[in-house]
């Protein structure tokens, strides 16, 4: 049905949370998203409490010819292409956390943050696969993939996803798992946002209370030599290790600590599973180089979430990504002469980050995402600091994108790519084809408008 545009207007649902338009107060704060990049335009901004107001939205949405865009963060709401004549459904005001310690298990509703989740769950000795920004929401992470600093050991977050509350296109609340739905099951770990509303998710959680985790830091005029022995490193280390590394070009601001304030480094960073004290040997090779910064030690597990030293707060991003299916030498000389700050390159962080080990097999009970396709990831980021630094970010990053295409494979990881692609270029064939077939299953009209957007099968 196509609405009227006065209906578009003025008709609102009946939630127990708030319902904002263009023409309310508060319409600006309530479209904002994490990434202060997005410009979010949506026809109105859904804020429910419950299930109950996420199926009232999608029920209104289908009677008046709108679309609805789940969102938790805004972390990744650069990608989405448009909110034309969309509901911006905002989880933010569905938080909560349960553990059941005694099966290792998760259940959190669906704005609930990373950075809310660890610490319950850390309570009873146990962490959770979350990523390395602790205000990244569980759900958007999990559905993209979830690579976390124990990706090499135990695989994509999505792939340890056991059940999901959910609300279909027809408005009815599910809870899809191995049994129920199997197909939607597949499609959620790993295939994003296009198939449903998750209200609630449970995931496995592992009996580990303490790591050794860090960050490592030298001048950048050391880069080439960290790099390439980092490179060299990574080529050695068993699937315990997971580690990133990267230029960074500290801001001369006050928000960043003095040691870093406006200076170049290049730095190492992850987790070494297993006993701290074999763990403090493997970093070896990296701590004779000698670096200036080293808080590689063994930490209360969620502080995983803090040695990236990631944004814990809503920022400008302009972002650029790429999978490589391995990183040669000569991958790494053609990413340093461009990311080397001498080269005048405007970017906070150009990283590369290590995958391999169980984030290259999907397990035999996987959902659409099983593996990462490469054994290394490329990951840029500029903050847009006006429409000159946005300009200079955007030709330095096709820049980086020439000198790293011969070594890139062409495909990419959902949850690192910031703007609109073709989505068949994030999955293996067959599994686009299935996440198709899904589609055209549970949302054959399109009601749910993605961040990665899965076309129906016809
Ligand atoms: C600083 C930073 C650090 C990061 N670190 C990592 C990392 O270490 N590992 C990693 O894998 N990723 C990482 N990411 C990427 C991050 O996982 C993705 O941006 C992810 O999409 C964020 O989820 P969100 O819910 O916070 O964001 P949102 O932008 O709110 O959500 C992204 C998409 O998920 C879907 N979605 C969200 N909630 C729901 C819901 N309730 N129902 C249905 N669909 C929903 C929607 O399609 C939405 O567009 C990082 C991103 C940033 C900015």
């Amino acid at each position: 049905m196509t609405p009227t545009t006065h209906a578009r207007r003025t008709a609102r649902p009946t939630l127990d949370g708030r319902f904002v338009l263009p023409s309310d107060a508060g319409f600006d704060e309530a479209r904002q998203a994490w990434n202060l990049a997005a410009d979010q335009r949506p026809a109105a901004v859904a804020v429910p409490v419950s299930a109950a107001d996420v199926a009232a939205t999608v029920r209104f949405a289908r009677d008046n010819g709108l679309r609805v865009a789940p969102q938790g963060t805004g972390h990744n709401a650069t990608a989405i292409a448009s909110l034309e004549n969309t509901i911006l459904l905002k989880t933010s005001q569905m938080r909560g956390v349960s553990i059941d310690a005694a099966n290792r298990r998760a259940r959190v509703d669906a704005g609930t943050l990373w950075m809310q989740t660890t610490g319950p769950a850390h309570e009873h000795g146990l962490l959770a696969l979350g990523g390395s920004a602790p205000d990244v929401g569980v759900v958007g992470y999990s559905l993209g993939g979830g690579l976390s600093w124990l990706g090499r050991k135990y695989g994509l977050a999505a792939n340890h996803v056991l059940a999901a509350d959910v609300v279909t296109a027809d408005g009815e609340l599910r809870h899809v798992n191995a049994e129920h739905d199997p197909d939607l099951f597949w499609a959620l770990r790993g295939g994003g946002g296009s198939f449903a509303v998750v209200t609630a998710l449970e995931f496995r959680l592992f009996p580990i209370a303490e790591i050794y985790a860090g960050a490592m830091l030298w001048p950048a005029e050391r880069a080439p030599e960290v790099m390439h022995a980092w490179r060299e490193w990574t080529q050695t280390v068993s699937d315990d290790v997971t580690t990133s590394a990267r230029i960074l070009q500290f801001p001369p601001i006050p928000d960043i600590p003095e040691p870093l304030r406006g200076r170049a480094f290049v730095a190492v960073d992850g987790a070494v599973a297993g006993d701290p004290q074999e763990a403090s040997g493997v970093v070896e090779p990296l701590r004779a180089l000698g670096p200036e910064i080293d808080t590689f030690t063994a930490i209360p597990a969620p502080g995983l979430q803090h040695i990236h030293m990631d944004p814990e707060a809503p920022v400008p991003g302009q972002t650029d990504h790429m999978m490589l299916p391995a990183s040669p030498p000569a991958a790494l000389d053609a990413l340093l002469e461009v990311a080397d700050p001498a080269s005048g390159s405007p970017l906070l962080m150009a990283e590369l980050r290590h995958l391999g080990g169980a984030l290259a097999s999907a397990p035999s009970d996987a959902g659409a995402l099983g593996a990462l396709d490469g054994e290394y990831q490329y990951f840029a980021v500029g903050i847009p600091m006006g429409p000159d630094v946005a300009a200079a970010i955007e030709t330095h990053h096709a820049r980086t994108r020439a000198a790293l295409a011969p070594f890139a494979s062409g495909s990419a990881y959902a949850n690192f790519t910031e703007r609109p692609v073709d989505t068949a270029t994030l999955y293996g064939a067959d599994a686009y084809r299935r996440l198709r077939k899904v589609k055209a299953a549970y949302d054959p009209e399109d009601l749910f408008r993605s961040n990665h957007p899965i076309p129906a099968a016809v």
